[in-house]
């Protein structure tokens, strides 16, 4: 019988625990490597990683449109040449071959001691090679907390703010993997306002909690996406921690934006969860009033439901959670990122990162970054060990997590983390 890979009713033949976030419902991809060998592609269930090589020789993952070679390659992106159509298949493939049922990899022992791996013993490299990285400003809440912060509260949204998805073009090199520590950046800053600039280890090293997704090959230079064509271009999201350094960002942005206070490195999650797993989450996307120009409109729910929260674990590895927000409080979807991105004319190319600004919703305690938690450093929090952080301190590790749950179905993307390494 076949069921399509989302079916509430799947079951595999790997035991998956139900507060896990890789269910047979899920099947992300990643690159893993272990004992030394090269990385290689690889999907999670449960706690297992599957090394998508050996079943691609197998022959488990003919006729999809993917050539074996694209199973031994060293990133994601040959994988993704096929575009969302033969990745779709790759996941219902995978999805059928993991089901309780099948006898074909589950009763193939030489198979299952080859292809399946414990995911402690595995590393997490990044997933795609990233083409270009553009970094949004699309949560509302976001913007107009930095509006009142730096400007006035009366007219905290730019003009230009609720008629087009503001952006910038990000540094693709220095992002890293989860788990990748950071070294605290230097640079100039204003120790007050009226003072002059003084060189040094950042004082304000903030998070962002993001989510980024990761695009198919999209458009020849000169052609556009539309919002209608748009979710056909992505490959899957992952979490994105935006580092941030405020002092320096708040000297140097003036006129052209962010530059180093934003690109000495960015943190990624390993498992990029596809557009198609995510594809029983959706819901609403808000109203938007103005309305917007006929190049961004859309219908049906480009919104999707992920529940995010982000934590400070202390060098003792406990953890105090900061904030919990969701993906659905943008108020930009990605078709209209995306479209906006585009259409100029400007190419999108397989393996580009598209992250989405900092997450903010309309309470405190959601957040997305420390400047709006501690409100310019005016509110400390309170860890569970009593000190207090207006920004991160050296030593400290940062954690997002995001998760969908609906009909008894949960679906995540694990973790990313970083830990705050002293300046060099
Ligand atoms: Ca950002």
């Amino acid at each position: 019988m076949h069921l399509p890979a989302n079916d509430p009713a799947l079951r595999s033949w790997i035991p998956v625990a139900t507060d896990s976030d890789f269910p047979i419902q899920n099947l992300p991809f990643g690159m893993g490597s272990w004992n030394g060998e090269p990385p290689v592609p690889v999907t999670r269930i449960g706690d297992r990683v599957v090394d998508l090589s050996v079943l691609a020789e197998a022959g488990l993952l003919d006729g999809l449109g993917i050539a074996r070679e694209a199973f031994m390659a060293p990133q994601l992106n040959d994988l993704m040449a096929g575009g969302r159509t033969a990745v779709r298949a790759l996941r219902q493939r995978l999805s059928e071959l993991l089901r309780h049922d099948n006898p074909s990899f589950r009763d193939n022992n030489t198979l299952r001691e080859d292809a399946l791996l414990p995911a402690d013993q595995v590393t997490l490299h990044l997933p795609v090679r990233i083409g270009d990285y553009t970094d949004f400003y699309s949560s509302r809440q976001h913007a107009y907390n930095v509006g009142c912060m730096f400007r006035d509260p009366n007219n905290a949204l730019l003009p230009n703010w609720l008629h087009l998805p503001v952006g910038y073009h990000g540094r693709a090199s220095s992002i890293v993997v989860s788990g990748t520590p950071i070294h605290r950046p230097k640079g100039q800053y204003k120790p007050a306002p009226d003072a002059a600039p003084e060189f040094g280890p950042t004082r304000q090293l903030d998070m962002e909690l993001e989510v980024a997704f990761i695009t198919f090959e999209g458009n020849t230079l000169g052609q556009h996406i539309t919002t209608a064509e748009a979710e056909e271009k992505i490959f899957g999201l992952v979490l994105f921690n935006d580092w941030s350094a405020r002092d320096i960002q708040a000297w140097e942005y003036v006129p052209l934006g962010p530059f180093l206070g934003k690109n000495f490195g960015s943190s990624m999650s390993p498992w990029v969860v596809t557009l198609d797993a995510l594809e029983p989450f959706r819901t609403a996307s808000p109203v938007q009033d103005p309305p917007v120009l006929p190049y961004l409109q859309h219908s049906g729910d480009r919104h999707i439901d992920i529940a995010l929260e982000a934590g400070i674990a202390t060098p003792d590895g406990r953890e105090t959670t900061i904030c919990r927000s969701n993906f659905k409080h943008l108020y930009w979807s990605m078709a209209q990122q995306l479209a906006h991105h585009t259409v100029n004319g400007c190419n999108v190319r397989c393996g580009d990162v598209m992250a989405s600004g900092t997450i903010s919703g309309d309470t405190p305690d959601s957040y997305g970054s420390l400047l709006e938690l501690t409100w310019k450093g005016t509110k400390p929090l309170t860890l569970h060990d009593g000190t207090e952080r207006k920004f991160l301190q050296d030593g400290d590790t940062l954690v997002m997590r995001g998760h969908c749950v609906k009909d008894g179905v949960r679906i995540g993307f694990g973790e990313v983390t970083g830990k705050v390494l002293p300046a060099i």
